[in-house]
């Protein structure tokens, strides 16, 4: 149903990216007070109720959400602890 009433449709372009969809997403967010390049962390994952932040060479991800775009607060929380501001921690 369908399908041939739409010939002109039929266009390769039209599925381009769609292999894109396997591709994960990681974004990096950095702290201007804290070095993550060779930072002894790097790789240390702290754990949260339902996620993980870890901490990269480039920055700290979080496994919260899938295409965050802005800090969330597991990894406000671990830059907190870091730089020894406070340890209340977001569970
Ligand atoms: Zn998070």
């Amino acid at each position: 149903m369908g399908l041939d009433h739409r010939p002109a449709l039929r266009s390769g372009r039209r599925h381009r990216g769609v292999y894109r969809r396997a591709v994960i997403v990681v974004i990096y967010f950095e702290h201007h007070k804290i070095t993550t390049k060779g930072n002894w962390h790097v790789g240390t994952v702290w754990p949260f109720r339902g996620c993980e932040v870890e901490m990269h060479e480039e920055g700290f991800s979080c496994t919260c959400k899938k295409r965050p775009t802005t800090k969330c607060n597991h990894i406000k929380s671990v830059e907190l602890g870091l730089l020894g501001v406070g340890q209340q921690y977001w569970k």
